[in-house]
């Protein structure tokens, strides 16, 4: 099974930092892809290459300047499924285990300030973290580890040039080049 991650409305002089972490939480929680709707932003590119050069995951496909309805219906004509994680979405827990035994390449779409109702209905499930209004990248991290049943968190990259190793106190790492 496929995941990639879309955001949606990302605007380059506010958001570059919080879309970095959406692609980098994309990553790190086991998705395989992240898209960038609309516009091309080389800083949020960058900073996600050198955590794949350094961390591992040079195969974790990056995309910008996309259409995104274009991408939704093109995801959806190719059998994939996509979920748009929004407060006004079903509950998580009522939709989970439905979404985790449909076995088919999942396109979770996050959002900015507003989300256009077009997305909505697109969207195959609109999927509530909690009804309370947060951050595309809890929510995103949050999905992923309900979709993933928290093995994502002990994956390991088999191209990383460095790893952690885990102490009680201060930093290890090992270099593997
Ligand atoms: N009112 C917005 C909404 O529809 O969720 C909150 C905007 S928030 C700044 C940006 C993005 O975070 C949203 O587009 C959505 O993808 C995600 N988000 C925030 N709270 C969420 C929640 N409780 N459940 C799911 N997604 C959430």
């Amino acid at each position: 099974m496929k995941v990639f991650v879309l955001r949606l409305g990302h605007r380059p002089l506010r958001d570059k930092r919080i879309t970095t972490h959406v692609a980098l939480t994309a990553r790190a929680f086991g998705a395989s892809g992240f898209v960038l709707a609309e516009v091309h932003d080389e800083g949020v590119v960058r900073s996600v290459r050198k955590v794949c050069n350094t961390w591992g995951g040079s195969n974790f496909k990056v995309l910008t300047g996309v259409e995104p309805v274009s991408y939704i219906n093109e995801w959806k004509n190719e059998g994939g499924l996509v979920i748009h994680l929004t407060m006004y979405g079903l509950h998580v827990d009522d939709l989970i285990n439905t979404l985790k035994s449909i076995n088919k390449d999942l396109l979770i779409v996050v959002g900015a300030e507003k989300v256009p109702p077009v997305i909505y209905e697109l969207a195959n499930y609109n999927v509530a973290i909690g009804h309370q209004p947060h951050s595309e990248v809890s929510a995103l991290a949050v999905f992923l580890d309900r979709l993933f049943s928290g093995r994502e968190l002990h994956f390991i990259y088999s191209d990383a040039k460095i790893s952690v190793v885990p102490t009680e106190k201060g930093k290890k790492v090992i270099r593997h080049d």
